[in-house]
């Protein structure tokens, strides 16, 4: 691995940015001392995040790690998520204040109030109990992003009954599996939505999912397309809309859940393999969602807030619904496409709303880099305060270009690296704190310990890449996946006695991320890509992102993914590079990225074949496929392909890695 220093060489101006004056000024969290705090009190100090919720009754314990590594956070207490995002806003004389704020993807716009969330989510609590759940039934959602679905998942919370919400881009058999293996007897779903523009059937994806579950289901369909597509209600199904005029002005008391009572299941996006039933709990799941929210994103309730990922991840879940809402601020929902139906939909929302926190993914930062500067430039940006990203690696170029060009070098920007499993946000810097490092999220947040090691466990030295782990337990973290204990030790723990640098009076376990990473002297943590993404060239092992940051660095480049293909030589560097607008893969892009490599990383990796391409194969999620890369880059059989987004994309991709 080169070390951090030709990293940093290659970030190409300052290495650090401290965050603006004016941002720390009015920063929730400003106090560098913060970090001390949660070191010296560790785990009571989480209480500071469990406060900042209404509690039916106190916890006994802050944490039992009896029996790790299923560990217990605030046990004994009992809350309700849907009261502390919805009622206590409401009683707090806050009713009239936008909850949520909807644009669809036909420009139309729907606002909630505190009032107007309260009222509809107890009418569809009402319909759900009529229907038959009952406290701890699975409820599956699966509907595009329009407010019934956060209204779906509050109901549900308020009643006790954990949502497992399926991305409504997810096909009709990979909906029918996560019903059936969650055992879910209730299905809330739409009759369709648009794309681009056109009507498209929901309905009969969720109808094909059912035929294959083995027991029956009762649905409930939204109405979204009215005269668009003919709304179908028939055999075990009812219509929302119905549903709420026979339950208007209903009101149901929320059910006093356990902080350990699930709160939810998510499935993870299945960027590595086969996707896994994550479990969140109610209480930790909450404090750490809120908390972060309000030490991380900055959010007050007087803030207009933007997420602009799906509420089907855990980005969406967490960030969209429940850590937003827990602290009162207005949160935006945004059902459409980031160029429909232009190219500056998403900056003409920002200055006609006035958003002031905006969170969005590398991979739609790499496409507005793409589509160039005069998008942002059309519009009024300044009321931004604070930006955020999450989801894969941030390369320094596409970084600094929405520093530049959508912060107005006004400001900072929060890298957080956390994943489904972790429920909440784990590392990244505090805005009101920390200097930023383009590229690097930043440390571990305060009560998180980070450590990177090697493949037999132990600490790498500052700056050596290894794996990524976790060495004390967090209140957000993933309680188990679902009906599989087993799989769950499998797959993430280290057991305490080969762990021995984990916190041993907390049970000891280590728990393991799967991403590749490394830490400098200031204890900032640079994620190199999943550990699958680990390059071995000659001998050497190098990160994906090192090779591929160095490309994008390249004028003209958008993105980049490299893999080892089979090559002449033996194993050979192949890049998939799609480039900006206008510009066309000719040989002096070629030359200039290969002495891009040469200069950054080495010689040894210098890619062998570029395959210039309109795009790279993404998963829903939005993250680069490399596995599917590596198989075309190899000429194997490409394996499965069902959690690609953009699918006709391969065959461009074969026949352009043809003909190079
Ligand atoms: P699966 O686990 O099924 O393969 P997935 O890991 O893509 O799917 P998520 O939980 O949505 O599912 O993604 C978490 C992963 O995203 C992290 O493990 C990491 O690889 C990546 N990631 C998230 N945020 C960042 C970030 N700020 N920097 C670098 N990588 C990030
Ligand atoms: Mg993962």
């Amino acid at each position: 691995m080169t070390d951090r220093s030709d990293l940093e060489a290659r970030l190409d101006g300052p290495d650090r940015i401290a965050p603006p004056d004016e941002f720390v000024q009015q920063a929730n969290v400003t106090d560098p001392n913060i970090y001390h705090e949660f070191e010296q009190n560790w785990p009571e100090v989480w209480e500071r995040a469990a406060d900042l919720l209404d509690w039916d009754s106190e916890w006994d314990d802050v944490l039992v790690a009896e029996d790790a590594p299923f560990y217990e956070w605030f046990v004994g207490g009992e809350l309700n998520a849907s009261y502390n995002c919805v009622d206590r806003h409401v009683e707090n004389g806050r009713k009239n204040q936008a909850a949520l704020k909807w644009e669809g993807k036909l420009s139309e716009t729907r606002t909630y109030t505190y009032q107007d969330l309260y009222r509809e989510v107890n009418e569809f609590a009402a319909a759900l109990r009529e229907l038959g759940v009952e406290e701890g039934d699975i409820v599956t959602l699966y509907m595009p992003v329009v407010p019934e679905l956060p209204i779906a998942m509050l109901a549900c919370a308020r009643i006790g009954a954990p949502h497992s919400v399926v991305f409504a881009g997810l096909s009709g058999k990979a909906l029918g599996t996560r019903i059936e293996r969650s055992a879910s007897e209730f299905l809330v779903t739409c009759d369709g939505y648009y794309r681009r523009g056109n009507a498209f059937n929901l309905k009969s994806k969720a109808d094909d999912a059912l035929l294959k579950v083995d027991h029956d289901v009762t649905s409930v369909v939204v109405d979204r397309l009215g005269d668009a597509l003919p709304h179908v209600v028939d055999g075990d199904s009812r219509d929302y809309h119905d549903l709420l005029a026979e339950h208007a002005g209903a009101v149901v008391e929320p059910v006093a859940r356990d902080a350990e009572d699930l709160l939810f299941l998510m499935y993870t996006s299945g960027t590595t393999g086969e996707p896994k039933g994550v479990e969140h709990a109610t209480g930790g799941y909450l404090a750490q969602v809120a908390w972060t929210a309000q030490s991380v994103l900055d959010l007050t309730p007087e803030d207009t807030y933007w997420c602009s990922a799906d509420i089907g991840w855990i980005t969406g879940h967490s960030y969209i619904v429940y850590g937003p809402l827990a602290l009162g601020t207005t949160t935006m929902l945004y059902e459409g496409s980031p160029d429909y139906p232009d190219r500056d939909r998403i900056w003409e929302i920002v200055e006609r709303n006035a958003v002031d926190v905006f969170y969005t993914a590398p991979t739609a930062i790499r496409a507005f880099m793409k589509w160039g500067a005069e998008y942002p430039e059309r519009h009024d940006l300044s009321s931004l305060r604070l930006l955020g990203t999450v989801g894969e690696p941030i390369n320094p170029r596409a970084w600094k270009w929405y520093y530049e060009h959508v912060g107005g070098g006004e400001c900072p920007i929060v890298d957080t690296w956390w994943q489904t499993e972790t429920g909440g946000m784990m590392v990244t810097t505090l805005p009101g704190v920390d200097d930023m490092k383009p590229g690097s999220a930043g440390p571990p947040l305060p009560g998180i310990d980070t450590e990177v090691v090697d493949a037999a466990g132990a600490p790498v030295e500052d700056d050596a890449a290894g794996y990524l782990s976790i060495t004390r337990p967090w209140p957000g973290m993933v309680r188990t996946l679902h009906g599989d204990d087993e799989r769950f030790i499998e797959e993430y723990w280290t057991h305490p006695d080969e762990a021995p640098t984990s916190d041993q009076s907390d049970g000891g376990w280590r728990y393991d991320a799967g991403d590749g990473a490394m830490i400098d002297e200031d204890g900032y943590v640079t994620v190199l890509g999943r550990i699958d993404d680990v390059l071995s060239v000659d001998g050497h092992r190098l990160g994906t992102m090192e090779v591929e940051s160095s490309i994008v660095d390249v004028e003209g480049v958008a993105e980049a993914a490299v893999v080892v293909g089979a090559g002449a030589g033996g194993s050979d560097v192949f890049a998939y590079v799609s480039t900006e607008s206008g510009r066309t893969g000719d040989q002096d892009l070629r030359e200039q990225i290969v002495g891009n490599v040469e200069r950054d990383v080495g010689e040894f990796a210098a890619p062998a074949r570029i395959v210039f391409t309109t795009e790279l194969p993404k998963t829903r999620s939005g993250k680069i496929m490399r596995r599917l890369l590596e198989s075309i880059a190899r000429g194997e059989p490409l394996g499965d392909t069902s959690a690609l987004r953009n699918p006709e994309i391969v065959g461009e991709l074969k026949e352009a890695a043809r003909e190079d």
